[in-house]
């Protein structure tokens, strides 16, 4: 393990900012840009691996609550970038593909989770959207109470509207990307045309991967899923016929037209943060998914 980024502790959006600096400051090949800011003003950080023309993307913590996401790619980050310095088939791959992570989709979300409710301004507001509970441990919106993975513009119309108003998560929004972290989120992804894209998610060991898939769509974005799974460990799920839509990687799916999987870490714990006892497992089972993306590039 590198000595910049300690992922077995509660991984905060100002470690996130420190670790960042650090990496990009250690490792030339790694750069920092800022894809937009969250409704707070918060950074939404992309960090950038490598110098290829054709690019991959992983992201995290698009929920609040699943903020060991972010401690897994930015382990992930350190752990590439020393492998560029000093495996020179690493490095040969990263000149073709560039590895884009955004490690923290929703970074207010992620504070309120880890931080408490008190220090924001709209405490009062906030608690009234948790049901009136001061415990934050299960949110997974963002501040304004809208779940941004039911945001993007894929069968948005079609999402179950059970919850209406800002709610600790399942609200869908006003209307697709009303909320910053998923407009940005959307537009630097129609701007860098990604090759393939992984959303890291808790919990449950599932790897979801289709939607609407059919005939040869199907089968070239299976032979994807099945690799990942078998690294991983984790099951396939296919959501059948009818999904519910709004998730960035259905969007991505249909409309950028090539895979995408939404990976859900750990053991299924419940709605709650997964405890940190399981990271050392979830490194080993993810730990090469960035690579295998990034060389199935070079054959697709
Ligand atoms: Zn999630």
């Amino acid at each position: 393990m590198g000595d910049i980024v300690n992922p077995k502790q509660v991984y905060r959006y100002k470690q996130l900012v420190k670790d960042s600096e650090l990496l990009t400051r250690r490792y030339e090949c790694l750069k920092k840009a800022v894809i937009g800011y969250s409704v707070q003003g918060r950074e939404l950080i992309a960090l950038k691996l490598g110098s290829g023309k054709r690019k991959i993307m992983l992201n995290g913590a698009h929920h609040a609550r699943e903020w060991l996401t972010t401690a897994l790619l930015m382990n992930m980050v350190e752990d590439y970038c020393e492998r560029y310095e000093n495996e020179k088939n690493v490095k040969i791959l990263l000149q073709d593909v560039s590895i884009w992570f955004v490690p923290m989709v929703n970074p207010d979300g992620v504070t309120l989770v880890q931080d408490g409710v008190e220090q924001f301004e709209e405490s009062d507001l906030l608690i009234q959207m948790n049901n009136g509970s001061e415990v934050f441990d299960g949110w997974k919106a963002n501040i304004r109470g809208v779940d941004l993975n039911r945001q993007y513009p894929i069968d948005w119309e079609n999402i179950d509207d059970q919850i209406q108003k800002p709610a600790p998560a399942m609200f869908k929004g006003p209307k697709p990307l009303s909320e910053p972290e998923a407009k940005s989120l959307y537009d630097f992804a129609l701007k860098h045309k990604f090759s393939f894209v992984a959303c890291y998610h808790s919990s449950g060991e599932e790897i979801f991967w289709q939607y609407k898939l059919s005939g040869k769509e199907y089968v070239y974005a299976k032979g994807f899923a099945d690799q990942l799974s078998t690294i991983t460990g984790y099951r396939l799920v296919d959501p059948g016929p009818d999904p519910s839509g709004g998730g960035f990687t259905d969007w991505f799916i249909m409309v950028q037209k090539r895979p995408a999987f939404t990976i859900e870490i750990a053991p299924y714990v419940g709605p709650v943060p997964v405890p940190l006892k399981h990271y050392n497992k979830i490194w080993t089972e993810n730990k090469e998914v960035g690579m295998i993306l990034a060389r199935a590039c070079l054959y697709n």
